[in-house]
């Protein structure tokens, strides 16, 4: 075919010549360059107004954070750090704003800010976000406020959570604490309890959350790296398989759910004969990394293992779009 002809043929489709290749390199370039800076690019981001309705939820980082005294001082140094950040991000920024609105993204309504009570600090809601963990699960927001308050005041401040709306409270209470330890820092409960608030919500079918994915992910950050990574996919492995034994089945149902608590973009189920032969996981732009992607699968490995007693291959590719698609196969 004549090289004009060619090329008309292809404007009919509606489509770029054969060589046109660029938009898949800029793209994937766009996205390393964030993920070259990708912290700072999502302070940024949290610090300005939320977008609301994302579908992400923030109850499996806290309930991982949860699950021991280290683990939750984990929680609140993280959150602490990111706290600092955020305030040096904006000239140790004298207003409060960055913070009410990180809080926004965190999924949190009606924020109330007394600065001038001598202990209390926030008060806010956290509509969906309820669970019944029958503990507060806000250290890594505690962190947050303190670590905030702390660089912009330049008075060192440590924060706890008083109450909780995963604790049967209406909203959740952050307070000035004098002792520089976590004092009410809770007996360890264990993975169990984990399960269990997990279990609930899954059941409930609503997993929904207002926090944004770029909350979500500097949530979970800090849980997928290094040698707590691999921890963290190993105890997400085995809360896998407690779920199906519970009764938690990977099916349409219970895909949608681990959609909206791995804040995924996507999870199809392939079955042959009503058995599931391959389960994809589609990432979202802003979170598709090799490790929020190894410790958020091995959830559903776990699942998928204690359903068919046989372990799914694990296979990943980039998308021309730079989003990541992680795909398990039972053989
Ligand atoms: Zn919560
Ligand atoms: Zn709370």
């Amino acid at each position: 075919m004549p090289r004009k002809i060619a090329k008309k043929a292809q404007k009919a489709k509606g489509k770029k010549a054969p060589g046109a290749k660029r938009p898949k390199t800029i793209k994937v370039r766009i996205l390393k360059s964030v993920h070259d800076d990708l912290e700072g690019y999502l302070i940024e981001r949290i610090s300005k107004p939320g977008q609301r309705h994302s579908l992400s939820s923030t109850l499996l980082p806290e309930l991982l954070y949860s699950v021991s005294p280290a683990t939750k001082g984990l929680a609140y140094n993280a959150g602490y750090t990111l706290g600092m950040k955020l305030s040096m991000r904006h000239n140790m920024a004298k207003s409060i704003t960055p913070l009410i609105n990180a809080l926004e993204n965190a999924g949190f309504s009606r924020i109330l800010y007394h600065p001038h009570k001598r202990d209390l600090i926030i008060e806010a809601t956290h509509e969906d976000c309820d669970s019944n963990a029958k503990k507060n699960l806000h250290a890594f927001e505690a962190g947050l406020i303190a670590g905030y308050l702390t660089e912009s005041t330049g008075k060192s401040v440590s924060v706890a959570e008083r109450q909780c709306t995963h604790n049967r409270r209406s909203f959740c209470q952050f307070v000035i604490e004098y002792s520089p330890q976590l004092a009410s820092m809770e007996p360890f409960e264990g993975v169990r309890e984990m399960v269990g608030a997990l279990e609930e919500e899954i059941r409930k079918g609503e997993m929904k959350s207002r926090a944004s994915d770029e909350y979500q992910l500097l949530q979970m950050l800090p849980l997928s790296r290094g040698e707590l990574g691999s921890e963290i996919s190993k105890l997400l492995y085995a809360v896998g398989g407690m779920l199906v034994e519970d009764g938690i089945a990977l099916d349409e149902r219970g895909a949608k759910s681990m959609r909206e608590l791995l804040g995924l973009k996507k999870i199809e189920l392939t079955r042959k004969k009503g058995a599931i032969q391959t389960v994809r996981l589609d990432y979202k732009i802003v979170n598709s990394m090799k490790g929020y992607a190894d410790i958020t699968s091995a959830l559903v490995v776990g699942m998928l293992h204690s359903t068919y007693k046989r372990m799914p291959e694990r296979s990943s590719r980039l998308n021309s779009d730079g989003s990541y698609t992680m795909e398990l196969r039972i053989a």
